[in-house]
């Protein structure tokens, strides 16, 4: 479906990630009847996708997966009329009011927005990478995958979302070669029972790229695989490794940032741009826990409210 809304049909609150302060944020904006959308591209590309055994959140003994921490605050905001959409967001316009939000599939258009992307993000680029973006070097199969037609392309990656661009690349490319890092991916299973199964993929595990090689565009990688290095001549290279840096690629610098890229916030998770809130792993901060995001989220969405609804404070009913 077109994500593109008329005037009347700006969503008030756009909160950008469903981790536990973006889901959180959501059951806040919405049970304060504000119409709320939640763009996330899974919650297995975040930290608490990662977390297999969660037992301090309070409230929940557990031990239970941050997965399935994450689908029950879903639930719960999703009961008071939040709507989630398996998307990522791939550029923010943030100071243009209503504020525009872009995936692959169109713009959603939101009068405030929550960014809480956490902080799964890559630490630095590849040898040659930055040089060759829009080169042969890409981050969105969506975008680009026809401009492989017929190509060999290379995919860097052990998630759900590498692999899910690697299967879109593979309806055009001739060949891609999805390159997992580490010695096993962090997969669904039936997931990578398809792509294994693809007649155009080649899975190979423990193996690097060491550097993307081209001098006007992508002609090679230079990968390694245990200790042994050889070049592959390839039209595209998709670098979508996980890091621990702050996801602030989308707001393209309009919003002010710490040091390591971390998003600046005030006590009311306000960023430097009015309208913008943030909250989670993808702020400022010391400690990086389930319960400090979930309580961001909290304080974001009641500061949106605010905004929103053009109030100097917040009602005196909250969250009653
Ligand atoms: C292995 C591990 C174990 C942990 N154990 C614990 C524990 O026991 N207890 C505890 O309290 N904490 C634990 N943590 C920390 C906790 O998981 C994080 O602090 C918490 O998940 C942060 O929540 P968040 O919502 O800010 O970010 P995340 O959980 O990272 O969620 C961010 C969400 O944003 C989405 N996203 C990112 N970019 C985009 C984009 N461009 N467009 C759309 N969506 C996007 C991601 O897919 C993800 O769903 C652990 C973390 C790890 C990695």
């Amino acid at each position: 479906m077109s994500a593109i809304l008329g005037k009347e049909e700006v969503y008030e609150v756009i909160v950008i990630g469903g981790g536990p302060a973006g889901a959180t944020a959501a059951l806040y904006a919405a049970r304060a009847g504000l119409r709320t959308l939640v763009l996330d591209k899974g919650v297995y590309e975040g930290a608490a996708g990662r977390a297999q055994r969660i037992e301090n959140f309070p409230g929940v003994p557990g031990p239970i997966s941050g997965a399935e921490l994450v689908r029950r605050i879903q639930e719960q905001a999703q009961s008071f009329g939040a709507e989630f959409r398996k998307e990522k967001v791939l550029q923010a316009e943030v100071l243009r009011d209503p504020k525009e939000v872009w995936t692959a599939s169109g713009t959603y258009q939101a009068k405030a927005l929550i960014v809480a992307t956490g902080a799964m993000g890559r630490n630095q680029f590849l040898p040659g990478e930055e040089r060759l973006i829009g080169r042969g070097v890409s981050y969105c199969a969506a975008c680009d995958a026809p401009f492989f037609r017929g190509a060999v392309v290379a995919v860097a990656g052990n998630t759900g979302e590498a692999v899910e661009e690697a299967l879109s690349l593979a309806k055009f490319a001739a060949r891609v070669l999805f390159l997992v890092p580490s010695t096993n991916a962090l997969v669904p299973p039936e997931l990578w029972e398809e792509l294994k199964g693809h007649p155009n993929v080649e899975v190979r595990i423990s193996t690097r790229i060491l550097e993307i090689v081209g001098k006007e565009k992508v002609e090679a990688i230079r990968v390694a695989t245990k200790g042994s290095e050889e070049i592959i001549p390839v039209a595209g290279v998709f670098p979508l490794l996980q890091g621990t840096a702050p996801v602030v690629d989308f707001l393209g610098g309009q919003v002010r940032l710490g040091e390591g890229g971390c998003v600046q916030v005030d006590e009311g998770m306000r960023t430097s741009v009015p309208g913008v809130f943030a909250a989670g792993d993808v702020c400022c901060k010391r400690f990086r826990q389930a319960v400090i995001a979930a309580a961001e989220g909290c304080v974001a969405a009641v500061s949106a409210e605010v905004y929103v609804r053009g109030r100097s404070s917040p009602r005196a009913d909250w969250g009653r």
